[in-house]
């Protein structure tokens, strides 16, 4: 994509990441770059959700020519490229609201272009696709970088022979043993992203944008925020590409993974042991809030918990659900 301004001067990019993901440093990098080496001003600035990890993020980057000063801090609501870090996001977000006519829509999935454009009916121009957390995996790195080189994949105005020295300057100070495994993790992002384009302008996607369910006139009183809040979330995006597996049969029910896990994932039920005592029963995990720190699997002392590379639908598969209906559950 050449660097098309809209009518104030501004090429726009929004990221759409969960928190942990490392959207932010991302969307630090590419603005680096812009103003390094690419004689462009630029800002990177990110909305967070409450919580550090797990909660979605919106990161902003918006670009302009030397002789335009960016004094617009107001979220990106029509960009010309969106980033999706991870695929579940559609699922649970908005992340294509406001995408500009002519936009480049990337996303971290396995699937093709094609598949992801007729999965979600999506009628965006162009849809780059690329496995990041393959790659990241691969590396042991995140995921970010193999991003950045897919949204360099369709940037002609930015030059990514800058993004070594970004990626230095971003890791160098502090984990320099990452800066090789983060290059090498871009140049696979940008050389393994694969393209689709409509050939019609007929197709493309037409502006909207959802109604918020809170703002001013509709905001309950006092602020109240109604709802289950946590037992709602999905926290399936967070994982980067590890997930614990539960093998029942070498349980002894010790509730150590229990104990250790950040987000209550662990399903009991009560039952009887083999004297007719009561006991509570480990019957395996609600993946909705696994975020894949694998902390139960370090303390399972009889590795009833795995480390396991997810697979696509293995969670959904292997999901023991929580008993919250009363709450009306995760979805
Ligand atoms: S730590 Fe291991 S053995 Fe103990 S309850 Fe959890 S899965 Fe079962
Ligand atoms: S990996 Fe284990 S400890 Fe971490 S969130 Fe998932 S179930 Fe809980």
């Amino acid at each position: 994509m050449e660097f098309i301004p809209n009518e104030h001067g501004f090429l726009e990019i929004r990221l759409e990441s969960i928190g942990g993901q490392g959207a932010y440093s991302a969307g630090q990098m590419l603005a680096q770059i812009g103003v390094e080496g690419s004689n462009l001003h630029a800002i990177c600035f990110a909305d967070y959700g409450s919580e550090k990890k797990g909660a979605p993020v919106k990161t902003f980057i918006r670009f302009a020519k030397e002789d335009v000063t960016i004094l617009n801090y107001s979220p990106v609501n029509e960009p010309k490229i969106v980033a999706v870090f991870h695929e579940l996001l559609f699922k649970t977000q908005p992340v294509t609201d406001g995408l500009h006519q002519d936009g480049i829509l990337i996303v971290n999935t396995d699937r093709t272009p094609e598949q992801l454009r007729q999965m979600y009916n999506l009628n965006v121009k162009t849809i780059v696709t690329v496995d990041a957390t393959k790659i990241a995996l691969e590396y042991k790195t995140k995921l970010n970088t193999a991003m950045l080189g897919a949204i360099f994949s369709s940037l002609d105005f930015l030059d990514a022979s800058l993004a070594a020295d970004a990626i230095e300057k971003m890791f160098g100070y502090k984990y320099p043993h990452l800066v090789k495994p983060n290059i090498s993790t871009f140049m696979d992002g940008k050389n393994n992203a694969e393209r689709d384009e409509l050939a019609s302008d007929a197709d493309k996607v037409i502006f909207t944008r959802k109604d918020t369910p809170f703002g001013y006139t509709t905001q309950n009183m006092g602020g109240e925020i109604s709802g289950p809040n946590s037992y709602t979330k999905n926290l399936t995006a967070s994982r980067e590409g590890m997930m614990p597996e539960y093998l029942t049969d070498k349980c002894i029910h010790c509730a150590n993974c229990d104990n250790v896990c950040p987000d209550f994932c662990f399903v009991w039920e009560e039952g009887e042991d083999a004297r007719g005592r009561a006991q509570m029963f480990l019957r395996g995990i609600d993946y909705n809030y696994c975020k894949g720190c694998l902390k139960c699997v370090e303390v399972c002392p009889t590795q009833a918990l795995v480390s396991l590379v997810e697979e696509r639908d293995y969670a959904d598969e292997h999901r023991i659900k929580k008993p919250f209906n009363f709450l009306g559950g995760v979805k």
